[in-house]
């Protein structure tokens, strides 16, 4: 671990430390208390971040953590017109800071700010993809295969973001691999330039035009 000098006290460490304090924002928020190792280690997050060092945090369960780093985290890159990537370990993980820490900063945090979930390009679905192995699935599928590729393609009529965590049951391996997306087929040339991976993080735009189209139709 690179040990971080003692002297903290510039003005992010300062806010960092004040929206962590015992009369903090925080601490009054609905379901929260005043945690001191989680306000120490957002203020060593911030200082870290400030210096452009590693830092290391190892601590228990209950401290706070995820708030730890977010919250330095979005200060800090709001501050200098940047962009903070929280990289997890787990899908799961991702999807609990999105759905559930995310929405508490947004609401206790006195600034504005956007967050967008990105996983591999592998967890999504590419609708190009999926259309061929329809049309080949004789030639590519045994029957259970096929099955499953048409649930898949019920699937990807109504999905949210044709991600593989919208799948209330996980697809088969094989079948999945002829339908994600895939970086040597999803090129300018395969798709065009309207159809690129891109926009919304994660959904490629063929799939979210896709979706303005379910809304259109749903919404008149
Ligand atoms: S843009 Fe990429 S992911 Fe989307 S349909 Fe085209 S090839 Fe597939």
């Amino acid at each position: 671990m690179i040990a971080l000098k003692d002297n903290l006290g510039s003005e992010l460490v300062e806010r960092v430390r004040g929206f962590f304090s015992e009369k903090g924002p925080l601490s009054k928020a609905k379901n929260f208390e005043f945690r001191p190792q989680q306000q120490e280690m957002a203020a060593r997050v911030a200082q870290a971040l400030e210096e452009e060092q590693h830092l290391i945090v190892e601590a228990g369960t209950g401290v706070g953590k995820s708030l730890g780093y977010l919250v330095p985290s979005v200060l800090f890159a709001l501050e200098q017109h940047k962009k903070a990537i929280v990289s997890t370990h787990t899908i799961n993980l991702q999807e609990q800071l999105l759905h559930k820490d995310i929405p508490i900063l947004k609401k206790v945090l006195p600034v504005e700010f956007e967050a967008a979930l990105m996983k591999g390009r592998q967890n999504y679905l590419c609708p190009r993809r999926l259309e061929r192995a329809l049309q080949s699935e004789q030639e590519l599928f045994t029957g259970p295969e096929r099955s499953e590729l048409q649930r898949l393609a019920e699937w990807a009529r109504t999905t949210r973001d044709g991600s593989l965590s919208d799948l209330s049951v996980e697809p088969d391996p094989k079948v999945w691999a002829q339908v994600c997306s895939e970086a040597h087929v999803c090129t300018q040339k395969t798709c065009g330039q309207t159809c690129r991976k891109n926009g919304r993080a994660g959904s490629c735009s063929r799939m979210i035009s896709l979706f303005s189209m379910k809304r259109t139709r749903s919404s008149r």
